[in-house]
């Protein structure tokens, strides 16, 4: 059978109002002419290098592989600008937005990290930026609102729902059907209708394509197993598409278990959802019987949204990637150990990855090489972490 374009398999798709097919019709149509364009990938493989930092570093965790009986490397994607890897994606939107000769962004913003990675592009590339965040996120990360604010954006208060992420897409989204004559929608993860999966997707690949290399020059061969936090699944798809045809590297997911499972308290798509609609795809979401959006939680903002992208979902029913979950309080611990013997403040969602290894090291063969993205830096974080300290 013929991929249809824009799914995986089964998942994907484009389920949006009339308002917006359109929009998104144009953007697939110049973001795949852009691709084609040597120009357009000079300039943007130039911003990554002199604005985002890149290539990032890949790092031997010498301590902590020594206490595992791994090697344990990581990818740095705290150290490229603004903090995590967000920037790679927002560069690329806003360098296409500019060619589509779009004056302002727009974006949504759960911890705040995309919002300030967007302000940042479109301060850059001198376009308008507006920002949509729920007033509970808004609270709880008071420093990334003013950052934005700093860096030119407006920041507007999404007070529906639950005042949170998914609250903050769908205003984005409607705001978008009104406006997008003049304005791009910047969307922060490989989520939502086509042509953003892919897209968002492509952005991050970079990721995987540095990875691969340096892992390779660093110890000769390919990892076992290629490990990355779950939120929308931005992160995850761009380590993974590095390896994606290395069929012996093991690819693994890492999702919120919040409280666990059990407690109904978590982000689990894979371990407590089912396919469903949500922004506009086809994918695993968590929802009650009626099909009604449930609330998630998470100690990390970056990973408490109820859908996941749904490349992963094709890449679960396909048995290429596996998916598990790790605890508020494990990522936690994580996070510390991560900080004494390395010397590395490791974003909540970053941590939840790094607890899956910690959990698992004596499943592993010894030596075995494991590849952890490291998605973000932990600064943001220190609020979050004061109950903890
Ligand atoms: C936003 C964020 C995530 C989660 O988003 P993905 O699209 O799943 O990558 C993970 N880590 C950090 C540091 C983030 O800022």
């Amino acid at each position: 059978m013929k991929a249809r374009p824009g799914y995986f398999g089964l998942f994907g798709g484009r389920f949006v109002p009339e308002t917006l097919v359109e929009p998104l019709r144009a953007l697939t149509k110049a973001y795949a002419k852009a691709r084609r364009d040597p120009s357009f990938n000079r300039e943007l493989a130039a911003e990554l290098r002199d604005f985002v930092g890149r290539p990032t570093p890949l790092t031997f965790a010498r301590r902590l592989s020594a206490q595992l009986g791994l090697k344990l490397y990581l990818k740095r994607e705290d150290l490229a600008h603004t903090g995590a890897h967000k920037i790679n994606n927002t560069v690329g939107q806003a360098l296409l937005a500019k060619r589509m000769k779009k004056t302002r962004l727009i974006a949504e913003t759960g911890a705040g990290q995309h919002g300030v990675a967007t302000a940042a592009a479109a301060a850059r590339y001198g376009l308008s930026c507006t920002v949509f965040m729920g007033t509970e996120d808004m609270r709880r990360q008071a420093p990334n609102v003013d950052r934005m604010r700093l860096l030119g954006a407006e920041v507007v208060p999404v007070s529906a729902g639950t005042r949170t992420l998914k609250d903050a897409t769908s205003e984005a989204l409607r705001v978008w059907s009104a406006t997008s004559s003049d304005t791009h929608y910047v969307l922060g993860s490989a989520l939502g209708p086509h042509p953003y999966p892919t897209m968002v997707g492509d952005f991050q690949s970079v990721i995987g394509t540095e990875a691969r290399r340096q892992v390779l020059a660093a110890c000769g061969r390919l990892p076992w197993e290629v490990v990355a936090c779950v939120g929308g699944g931005s992160n995850a798809i761009g380590i993974f598409s590095g390896f994606l045809k290395d069929k012996g590297v093991r690819l693994t997911g890492v999702e919120a278990g919040g409280r666990g499972i059990g407690s109904g308290l978590h982000a689990a798509r894979f371990s407590g959802g089912r396919p469903g609609v949500l922004h506009g795809t086809y994918t695993y979401l968590l929802q009650d019987k009626h099909g009604q959006v449930r609330n998630t939680h998470s100690v990390s903002a970056g990973l408490d949204y109820p859908a996941v992208g749904p490349e992963h979902a094709q890449l679960r029913a396909l048995g290429r990637a596996r998916y598990v979950f790790a605890t508020d309080a494990e990522a936690v611990a994580a996070l510390k150990i991560l900080c004494r013997l390395e010397g590395i403040l490791p974003a909540l969602e970053s941590a939840h990855a790094l607890a899956y290894v910690l959990r698992e090291r004596r499943r592993l063969r010894k030596g075995s090489i494991v590849l952890v993205n490291l998605s973000g830096r932990g600064d943001k974080d220190m609020p979050a972490l004061e109950p903890y300290l």
